[in-house]
């Protein structure tokens, strides 16, 4: 023999019972079955709302019941014939009207007592019973319904009443020897009393009526037939990469459904684990899939953890004092209080000084717990000697659990530094001791995040998400995006690193999806996205609240520049090129610096000098590994590269200028590069980063432009005068080519000066062969003195200038 339990999503309509039937029906071919259900989904709870309007004198109770009475006939009349449909449906109506009546009751009294409350609430189960063992019956005549509430007794505890097994048991064997049906029928979640009054079982019950049965019957096994394909590695509506766990035992299971995992009732496992009977859990909707086994064995070499679970609407209370130290019993009468009030401890944690306790309990038991603790502690918190509870809410516990725990050192420093990594904050500890779980409480908040990187780090090899929050989708951003989609596949398989790009804006529109949006029609997207608004965007990264948060900054806007504060602040890193953040004041760019450290959020601006090449990082290294920069020299204009490359007596000036643009290599305003200001920005950073500290004032700009060029307002005029003053250009140029040299923009610092400006490079120079827009720095260092450290290669362009944003994504991935 054996039991099957159907929840309320298999019998939620008439299609999803159909369903269920099909199941009940094969498995009764083999051999007899007990089959229990639910009430139809969400009934429970419509029961419940429509008792407490009743009590409040809210007429829209009424309204309620309609709704209720519609849903059962309706499935009533798609499952049964028409020719057998009247008497049933007039059975429905009649347990309606006994309902209503007891709605009314509590209407004219405007009161709900527990034991109404229970009664109320078994009509859910009852109703959906009597429809499903009608349809049963279309199928195999040999069914019987037969009332739970005959055969399970409790005591009087209405709302969460205790079975007594000896008594039930009696009953159940009794009944079923006597009985020769295929199928039996029966309503989950409801039972009674010895004198015959409904009691119920708690919220989520019907799997604990299977296991009274299968216990009492001692089956062969249980199966739990739910909306999901078994029990998963962590709720799989929180977590979408979560795994359906194969095998698992009961004390894992326990710990699991103890700590929230729902699709288990957390007492059901108690009357099948004494007499080992293997639960199933199973999905209607894939009756293939194979399922959760739940039973006694347990894999000595499986992973170590087994699952995650979360507990929501937690509250802590701290009891705190002098008082609490070495006193026997203060721990005794705290939990004595609790118990008294009814109250539910799920968390303990104690410092070993005893000089504080802190528990857990649900949100709704707060005011009670504080009032009833407060007031049993009220002599030693008049004599100073304990405070007055502390009371946090909106809290939430998540559990790591797993038999294997035991055998693994560091787990717990593992969740906690991931978690960490995450800027989540942890607010109370406990491992149990027989180290099958650890858990933390966490705000509510961050649940999300946290169930998330967990599941990353502790199931998915190490996986991990990036979350990117890109801004400016100009050349640039395009060549980032479409560098992005060609390499998402190689970075999950051969990185484990998942690119998900979950917003994307410019200076008219932003679009978001928290998913990660396509990367192929993001254009599109966007162009029907909302209209872009900084602020917005900032508090939306805020509230989706995803791990690994990247804001990737691809504008060159001061006010962007303005907005990494904030995210940093939120443990969302940044990855720039924009080069004014670190070009700013020095206490800017320092404070930026140090959020980075105290919120665990990287800050990395490796395209601010010479596009993608690795300067930033390599000067990065240098300071790390104890070395010194005495001396740098750089070309690090591609642009001005570009453009002295390129202007020969045939070329002239204005015309290269115009082409550097077209082809991407100067910025959107031309006169930043050619000023000098760009290259000034750029060493100003190195010298920073060389660990000297700074100010763009403090850099000697030997410009090369004439004055009239360097005051004109919009770009039109400034290529109007560089027109006018082609002259100036052809003089330089003549200059340099009469003393067989040529010209570099060249940036150098040393003995704490730095200066940009035009140079004439001689043939000997390393930078005298310096082709097209490339870039080249030389390092001289403690290390490196002679021969300086020397990087060169392309400096400016919208490839690798992505590549190098690219880079920095990728370094955060890594770490
Ligand atoms: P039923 O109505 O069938 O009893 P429940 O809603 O009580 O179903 O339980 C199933 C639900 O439990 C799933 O849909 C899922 O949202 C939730 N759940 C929470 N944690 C887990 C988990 N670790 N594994 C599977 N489901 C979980
Ligand atoms: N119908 C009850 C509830 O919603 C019992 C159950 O579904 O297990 O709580
Ligand atoms: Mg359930």
């Amino acid at each position: 023999m054996r039991v099957l339990k159907f929840g309320g999503t298999s019998v939620a309509n008439a299609d999803n019972i159909k369903l269920v039937l099909a199941i009940i029906a094969q498995k009764a071919e083999k051999e007899p079955l007990a089959v229990v259900v639910s009430a139809l989904s969400k009934v429970t709870d419509l029961l419940q709302l429509a008792a407490s309007k009743a009590a409040q004198n809210d007429e829209s109770f009424r309204d309620i019941v309609l709704e209720i009475e519609k849903k059962h006939l309706d499935t009533l009349k798609q499952l049964i014939p028409v020719s057998e449909q009247s008497a049933l449906l007039s059975h429905i109506k009649r347990i309606i009207n006994h309902l209503e009546t007891l709605l009314d009751g509590c209407f004219l009294l405007g009161e709900l007592s527990p034991r109404t409350s229970d009664t109320i609430l078994s009509f859910g189960e009852l109703l959906s019973s009597f429809i499903i063992a009608e349809a049963l019956k279309q199928k195999l005549k040999n069914t019987n319904y037969k009332d739970s509430r005959e055969l399970i007794k409790t005591n009087a505890v209405f709302g969460k009443a205790t079975v007594n097994f000896e008594l039930s048991n009696a009953l159940i064997q009794n009944y079923f020897e006597n009985n020769d049906a295929q199928v039996v029928l029966l309503p989950g979640f409801i039972a009674a009393t010895e004198d015959g009054i409904t009691t119920t079982l708690g919220r989520g019950g019907s799997d604990y009526t299977a296991a009274i049965f299968a216990g009492a019957l001692s089956v062969d096994e249980l199966e739990i037939w739910t909306d999901v394909n078994g029990m998963y590695t962590a709720n799989p509506k929180l977590v979408k990469q979560a795994q359906p766990i194969a095998t698992i035992s009961y004390q894992e299971a326990m710990e699991l459904s103890h700590f929230g995992a729902k699709v288990l009732y957390p007492p059901t496992i108690q009357p099948v684990l004494q007499k080992n009977i293997p639960i199933w859990i199973k999905n209607t909707f894939e009756p293939q899939a194979e399922g959760t086994l739940i039973s006694n064995s347990v894999a000595a070499n499986g992973t170590p953890v087994k699952g995650i679970s979360h507990i929501d609407n937690i509250t802590l209370i701290t009891l705190e004092g002098s008082g609490m130290i070495g006193v026997a019993g203060s721990s005794k009468r705290l939990f004595e209080v609790l118990s008294n009030e009814k109250i539910n401890v799920i968390f303990i944690t104690q410092a070993s000084s005893e000089h504080s306790i802190c528990i857990g309990i649900q949100n709704s038991d707060a005011e009670t717990a504080e009032i009833a603790i407060n007031k049993a502690f009220e002599i030693e918190i008049a004599q100073n000697k304990v405070e007055p509870c502390i009371v946090e809410k909106n809290l939430c516990i998540i559990a790591l659990v797993g038999e294997n725990m035991k055998n693994h050192q560091g787990l717990s420093g593992r969740m906690f530094s991931t978690l960490g990594k995450n800027n989540v904050n942890i607010r109370a500890i406990a491992q149990g001791a027989s180290e099958r779980n650890i858990s933390v409480v966490i705000n509510e908040r961050d649940v999300k995040k946290a169930l998330n990187t967990l599941h990353e780090n502790f199931f998915e090899e190490n996986t991990k998400q990036l979350n990117l929050f890109v801004m400016g989708v100009g050349n640039v951003g395009e060549k980032f995006m479409e560098q992005i989609h060609q390499q998402k596949k190689f970075l999950k398989e051969n990185l484990k690193i998942n690119l998900r790009v979950v917003a994307v804006s410019n200076s008219k529109k932003m679009y978001f999806d928290e998913e990660g949006m396509s990367l192929k029609d993001w254009p599109s997207l966007l162009v029907n996205g909302e209209v872009s608004n900084a602020e917005a965007f900032v508090s939306r990264v805020k509230e989706l609240n995803l791990r690994n948060s990247i804001f990737v900054d691809i504008t060159a806007n001061e006010k962007v520049a303005q907005l990494y504060e904030h995210f940093l602040k939120q443990n969302v890193a940044v990855v720039t090129c924009n080069k004014i953040a670190c070009s700013s004041a020095y206490a800017n760019y320092q404070n930026l610096k140090n959020l980075s450290r105290k919120y665990n959020a990287p800050f990395l601006f490796e395209t601010n000098v010479g596009a993608g090449l690795p300067i930033i990082d390599t000067v990065k290294n240098l300071i790390a590994s104890g070395d010194k920069v005495h001396k740098i020299q750089a070309v690090l204009s591609g642009s001005l590269n570009f453009i002295f490359n390129n202007f020969n007596e045939n070329n002239p000036f204005d015309e290269v200028v115009k082409e550097a643009g077209i082809q991407g290599f100067t910025e959107p305003d031309p006169k930043i590069d050619l000023s000098g200001v760009d290259v000034a920005r750029k060493i100003l950073i190195l010298i920073r980063e060389s660990g000297y500290q700074m100010e763009i004032e403090d850099i000697e700009n030997l410009s090369f432009l004439p004055e009239e060029c360097m005051n004109t307002t919009n770009n039109d005029d400034f290529f109007k005068s560089l027109v006018t003053h082609a002259s100036h250009f052809q003089q330089l140029l003549k200059e340099a080519n009469e003393k067989e040299a040529r010209l570099k923009f060249v940036a150098q610092f040393e003995n704490g000066k730095a200066n940009v400006g035009l140079q004439c490079i001689a043939k000997d120079h390393p930078f005298y062969n310096l082709e097209g827009k490339d870039n080249i720095v030389l390092f001289y260092t403690d290390r490196y003195v002679d021969q300086p450290l020397l990087i060169k290669g392309a400096g400016a362009g919208a490839a690798v200038t992505a590549s190098g944003i690219f880079a920095d994504v990728i370094r955060i991935g890594n770490v």
